[in-house]
């Protein structure tokens, strides 16, 4: 999955996202990257957050949808991506696919502050500004 966020200099927020889905899926299956709430979700007035990572632990938490809430109750973008990275961590403790879960939260507020976060190491984001110049390459935060 690739995710996006923007903020445009009206200080509108946009979210999108690509994804191949997952590895010999099943036919039929629909990952979390067109679920919006899942994959991707945007409040213009509070910011964005997009997932990648194993969708079905993201739709089963609605990951972004409680990133973004958790960034209008007050949360920085990267403090809100690690409360709900902990959630998915908390709902699958006992669940088959721990051992080998992967999930990553990117998220932009209105003040343009960003962050994201991880299950495990492995994710990079980019922030670029509206000439495409890229101002900073980072790591996903980890525990
Ligand atoms: N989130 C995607 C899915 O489960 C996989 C990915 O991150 O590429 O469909």
């Amino acid at each position: 999955t690739i995710g996006m966020l923007a903020l445009d200099a009206n200080g509108n927020i946009s979210g999108s996202c690509t994804t191949s889905g997952a590895a010999w899926k099943l036919p039929g299956r629909v990952g979390d990257s067109p679920l919006i709430g899942a994959g991707l979700f945007v409040d213009n007035e509070v910011g964005g957050a997009v997932a990648t990572g194993l969708g079905e632990a993201v739709i089963r938490t609605a990951a972004t949808t409680i990133t973004v809430e958790m960034m209008r109750q007050g949360h920085s973008p990267a403090q809100a991506a690690k409360l709900a990275i902990e959630r998915i961590m908390r709902v699958h403790k006992n669940h088959p696919d721990m051992p080998n879960l992967q999930v990553g939260i990117l998220a932009l507020n209105k003040d343009g502050e960003y962050g994201g976060h991880s299950v495990r190491s492995g994710f990079n984001f980019s922030v670029c500004n509206s000439d495409g110049n890229r101002l900073e390459d980072a790591k996903f935060r980890l525990k």
